[in-house]
């Protein structure tokens, strides 16, 4: 049995707490009362099972408490950990469940306690759905808002609450995601920020996550002056880990990738030139990332960064155990950073990790005094504004990152195509419906019906 599915029969028994202060478990308003009455349909993009998403047509969501909005959304994407949604890997997804964490659009109507954005303003949401009142949000730890996802499961597992997160299934709060055309915001003044008219939505989407994610990692594992840091991951988030790590000072940053992931190296280094890369697909039998590493820097890096994920095993042994459900995540790349890091390194884990791993080296963190730093799901509104002024001053550029323009009608082949990592596809934007015109920054449109 898959742990989603244990997950669910467990919560079935626990039952959900009272703690939070939005309605949840509004993922599908097929299923559920958070449909307008008149009668009208939405496109959105659903889970229907292991790897298949489709568009179905749905109710439209509608403001339901007090600090509701509902965006027309004008633009989203797709993210790297959409693909463990996609593979069935997240606890308690179920099917019909509107994918997306990541969007941007127009406020179309909001509840009457919403303040800071009105009917009409471009917006961006947060992926993290923060209560703003609570102890972690009022430290600016919104990613561990207590207030927004009644849950128990994180709870019984990490010892503590996440915070409700869009279109990430019922684990974190089961709300609908934003590769739809319409999404329902809890919280609405906390988890939008208003984007200014010179900055289009394909540079402001990725304020929802990848921006932040990115910029968190690094500030998060402390990357400073001076420091050699190596990146786990050439995908969106390990390169902008990389500006960002150079952007604080970094002396030098070497990026890690291989397999089919592999062309993202040099597609990276295209956009930022001073990058090394390190392709483990071209290693020797007697080399190794560690080695090869250590060549590159004698005595090992001072941080390492990972931005890959543990649902990928590279060897066999791992490959079975996580088949045979003795472990949820591998643990070959921490082993690799922390024998790469020089002693009393830095090791920061951005990446999605779900549960338990074996065969880690603990005794090397032990002796050696690593710094191990988990760096949680970003608190997105702690940066926002910083990133924002970031790309209005053109000191960082999101469109870097963007590949594909494609319609939101495509969307479940933009997840076939997506997982494959050949495709050259590295980020992309997703129109609708009510798209804006498109920026003349942006790639053109593709349509996805005639790319194989
Ligand atoms: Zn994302
Ligand atoms: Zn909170």
């Amino acid at each position: 049995m898959a742990a989603s599915q244990i997950a669910n029969l467990v919560e079935g028994f626990v039952g959900h707490d009272d703690n939070a202060n939005v309605t949840t478990d509004i993922s599908n308003t097929n299923k559920v009362e958070g449909a307008q009455d008149t009668g009208e349909k939405i496109k959105a993009t659903v889970w229907a099972g292991k790897n298949k998403v489709e568009i179905v047509d749905m109710p439209k969501p509608r403001v339901i408490d007090r600090r509701d909005a509902v965006i027309k959304v004008t633009g989203s994407t797709i993210c790297g950990s959409d693909l463990h949604l996609y593979h069935g890997v997240i606890p308690q997804l179920e099917k019909g469940d509107v994918l997306g964490h990541e969007f941007c659009g127009v406020v179309e109507s909001i509840a009457p306690d919403v303040s800071g954005c009105k009917v009409g303003d471009r917006v961006v949401a947060s992926f993290p759905i923060a209560c703003g009142q609570c102890r972690n949000c009022q430290m600016e730890l919104t990613s561990a808002c207590e207030r927004t996802n009644s849950n128990t499961i994180t709870n019984a597992m990490y010892g503590k609450r996440t915070s409700g997160i869009f279109g990430y299934s019922h684990f974190t709060g089961g709300f609908a995601g934003g590769q739809a055309e319409y999404v329902r915001v809890p919280n609405a003044d906390v988890n939008l920020l208003v984007l200014p008219e010179d900055v289009p939505d394909e540079k402001g989407l990725y304020l929802s996550d990848v921006l932040a994610t990115a910029y968190h990692c690094v500030v998060d594992t402390g990357v400073k002056e001076g420091d050699t840091v190596a990146v786990w991951g050439a995908g969106p988030i390990g390169q902008m880990v990389v500006e960002f790590s150079f952007q604080q000072g970094a002396s030098r940053v070497i990026l890690v990738d291989g397999g089919n992931g592999a062309w993202r190296l040099e597609f990276v280094k295209s956009k930022i030139h001073n990058v090394e890369t390190l392709n483990f697909t071209d290693l020797t039998r007697r080399e190794s990332v560690t080695s090869k590493l250590k060549e590159m820097v004698p005595g090992g890096v001072d941080v390492a960064l990972e931005c890959a994920a543990g649902e990928y095993a590279k060897g066999w042994t791992h490959y079975l155990e996580m088949l045979s459900g003795a472990e949820t995540d591998t643990s070959e790349i921490l082993n690799e950073m922390i024998t790469s890091v020089r002693p009393f390194g830095r090791i920061g884990v951005t990446g999605v990790y779900a549960g338990y791993t074996n065969h880690f080296n603990i005794g090397a963190i032990m002796q050696t005094g690593i710094r191990f730093i988990g760096n949680g799901q970003a608190p997105v509104q702690k940066y926002w504004k910083h990133l924002l002024e970031l790309i209005r001053e053109q000191k960082i550029n999101p469109l870097d990152m963007v590949t594909h323009v494609v319609q939101l009608t495509d969307v479940p082949k933009l997840y076939k195509l997506f997982e494959q990592r050949t495709t050259g596809m590295q980020k992309v934007f997703v129109r609708t419906r009510h798209s804006l015109p498109p920026s003349p920054e942006a790639p053109a449109l593709i349509d996805l019906a005639n790319v194989a």
